[in-house]
Parts: structure tokens; sequence; C-alpha cells
């Protein structure tokens, strides 16, 4: 199965893809996920940052669409915890399909 088979056969319009599960879905590594994910993104995907508390691992359920609109500190709703957030350390991508 390829990368946008997957896509198309489990994601509607609007729905999040993390890379992670297109890795192990379509039995590739991370860095082939993104790459498969940044060339499809243009016409079928949007890439979106999100922010992964450091405390508890829990997603936080905003999303953005740059880097510059990711907040410089952020609140927990699993673990209750504020924290300033790291770009390198605290952000993944994932991408929304359109
Ligand atoms: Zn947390």
């Amino acid at each position: 199965m390829t990368v946008e088979e997957f896509i198309n056969q489990f994601y509607k319009p609007g729905d999040t893809i993390f890379p992670d599960a297109v890795q192990r879905k379509v039995h590739i590594s991370k860095k082939k996920a993104y790459q498969e994910l940044e060339a499809l993104s243009p016409d079928m995907l949007r890439r979106v940052y999100m922010i992964r508390c450091p405390h508890c691992g829990s997603y936080l359920n905003d999303r953005y669409k740059t880097i510059r609109d990711i907040p410089k500190e952020a609140e927990c709703f699993g673990c209750d915890t504020e924290f300033p957030v790291d770009l390198g350390q605290n952000v993944i991508v994932v991408y929304k399909r359109k």
C-alpha cells in the first residue's frame, strides 16, 4: 500500500494524519513517511503544527498553520500543567486532509 492509498482509505477531509500512524501502517521509516506526506501536501494535505505536553505526552487540541502562530507558553488540560513551548522538543508536524 502506498501512502496515498492509505490516506484515501482511512482519512476523510478534515481528519488529522499523524506521520507515526503512516509509518506504522505503510511500513516505512519515519523520514520516508514525512517525505511522502510532504510530497502529497500541496494538493491533498495541509501541514499543521501541534504541541505535545512534555509532562504527560498528550497532544494539545490546538492546531497551528505556521510556526509563528505557536504560542510561547501552553497549558495542558491532560495534566493541568503550564509549560514553555520549545519548538524543537514540544512541537510536531502533522497533516490535515483537505
Ligand atoms: Zn500534560
